[in-house]
Formats: C-alpha cells, structure tokens, sequence
C-alpha cells in the first residue's frame, strides 16, 4: 500500500503534469503545416499587378498613428512569457505621378485609449493621415480590426471618403467590425464590392484574399516603378519571427481574443515562410510587411525602403 507520502507526490506529479500539458497546448505550440494548401502564385501576382493601365508608384511611404506594448508571447507561440514587444499601429501611403493610395488606416485615440493603453497615441500623425486620406484616389485594409479599419470608421470625413474607399463585403459583413465603432448606418455609404481571390484596384496593387484571421483579412501586394516589392499581410502574423521560426500565434490568443480560423492562417504562416527563404535565395526584393512589428518598421525605415511620414 502507497504510504501517504508517496500518494501525494503522486498527485502532485500527476497535477503538475497536467498543467504543462495545458500550458503547452494553450501557449506553447502552434503548428504550421509542412507544405500549405493556401494558393499563392506570384508570378500571377505580379501579371495581375501589371494589368492596370497607368504609372506605377514611385514611392511608399510610411506613417505611425499610436504605439504600444505586447507581451512577446502572444505573437509568437512559446516565446517569453513576461518579456515585451514593441507594437506599431501605421498607415501607409503608395504615391503616384497622379495620385496616391492609403493602404491600413490605423485607429482613432477613442480606440487607441480604450484597447492600447493611454500613452503612445499620435494624434499629430493621426490628422496628417486623415489629411492624407481625403486626398487620396483610393483607401484598402488589410482587414476589418479596429486597429486597421478605425481611422474610416472613426473619420470625420466619413462620407467624403467612403465612395472611394474599398472594403470587400466579407470585411463589412464581419463579426468584429462591430469593435470599429462605425456610427448607425455608416457602413451604408460603402459600395458594393468584392472579388475572387485577386484583384488589382490600381497600377502595381493586388488584392488578395486571405481569409483566417478574420473573415475579410486579404493581402495587399505592392509594386513600385523601381522594382521594389511589397506584401502587406497585416495581422496574419503580429511578429516576423513568427514566420522566420514557423510558429504562429498561442492556440490561447486565438481562442481567448481573435476567434480566428487557426488553420487557414497556419497555411497562410507556411506560405509566407516559403516566399521569405525564396526571396532570400534570390536575393528577391520582395518585402514581407507585418502590420504591428515594430523592429521591422524601423528596419524598413533604415533601409530607405518606406519613406517617413506622408506627403
Ligand atoms: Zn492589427
């Protein structure tokens, strides 16, 4: 017979067993697929991008609207658990010869203070953006998250905007653009649209559709007039190294915050590691922009890649 001791070692064996168990299903692991089943064909892309009649863009430009912080773990499965992140919320402007094109609207302070904390919000860069945006030909996002829809959803010049702004149907018709904050019956003043898996709504821009981490998330590729490539993929991955490490975010986050389909975005995680290692091989001038890593954006800004600030 197991003497007293030994039964509560065992139960605390047993116990502690347990909670790895859970904590490394919830926080540790999230599996991306050998190979992805995510159609993703660049040379189409770039056809597609081409398709357009017009000048291609001749620079992108960057602006941030707010900042903030974000426990590592979160964004990469298994990274620290009490170390921190920086988080960037930006917009960005594509410029033409003859026009321009917002891409990612960033949030408004009512947003930024209610989900991000009360320090870090731009509200200097947020003005230029809105500035930016009613002079701009044509307004994307990658998705419908507040923190990517809310500079439209919180304009002033709402309905000065909304005719030239471009939101797919599944973005409108999302579950989580209700967070946005969009005022009764401002969603009516958007037309109409959607498309199948590709379109080009201007010289060197594709959308593409990449629905998993919400129902209207879509890419964004970018060509410029020198050869510079760009692929917004917003909030498929919130770290680069969740893509260089395969590794996507905790099955917690997903489930807890994001209700996201885990296994299209898993996919999308492959597709977008394999489309990195190919344009490192290459010497590919192709660059992955994930919508909130901060490292990045300031790497990108070094490099002369993305332009401070708008015109
Ligand atoms: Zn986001």
């Amino acid at each position: 017979m197991q003497s007293r001791f030994a039964r509560i070692l065992t139960i605390a064996v047993v116990s502690l067993t347990v909670l790895w168990g859970i904590k490394y299903f919830l926080f540790d692991t999230s599996p991306v697929p050998e190979s992805s089943n995510y159609e993703f064909n660049l040379d189409e892309i770039r056809a597609v991008a081409r398709s357009q009649p017009g000048a291609l863009p001749l620079e992108l430009r960057g602006l941030l609207v707010g900042e903030s912080t974000f426990p590592d773990s979160a964004a990469v499965a298994g990274a620290g658990l009490f170390s921190n992140r920086d988080l960037v919320f930006t917009s960005y402007q594509a410029v033409y010869p003859d026009r321009s094109v917002i891409i990612e609207t960033a949030h408004d302070r009512s947003i930024h203070e209610a989900n991000f904390g009360t320090e870090g919000f731009l509200d200097d860069a947020y003005d230029v953006m809105q500035k930016a945006m009613r002079e701009a030909a044509l307004i994307v996002i990658t998705h419908e998250h507040m923190d990517h829809i809310g500079g439209i959803a919180q304009s002033p010049h709402l309905a000065e905007i909304a005719p030239r702004t471009l939101l797919i149907r599944d973005q409108i018709n999302g579950p989580t653009i209700a967070l946005a904050n969009f005022a009764e019956g401002a969603l009516d003043q958007f037309r109409d649209f959607d498309y199948e898996r590709l379109h080009s709504p201007a010289p060197g821009l594709v959308l593409i559709k990449a629905p998993g981490h919400s129902t209207g998330s879509q890419m964004i590729y970018l060509t410029l007039a020198d050869g510079e490539e760009f692929l917004f993929v917003g909030d498929i991955v919130w770290h680069m190294d969740a893509i260089r490490k395969l590794r996507g975010r905790p099955r917690f986050v997903s489930l807890a915050f994001l209700g996201e389909d885990r296994d299209r975005v898993a996919a999308q995680i492959r597709t977008l590691y394999d489309l990195r290692e190919m344009q490192e091989a290459s010497n590919g001038r192709l660059h992955i922009v994930v919508a909130h890593d901060a490292e990045q954006w300031r790497e990108y800004l070094e490099a002369g890649l993305v332009q401070k600030g708008f015109r």
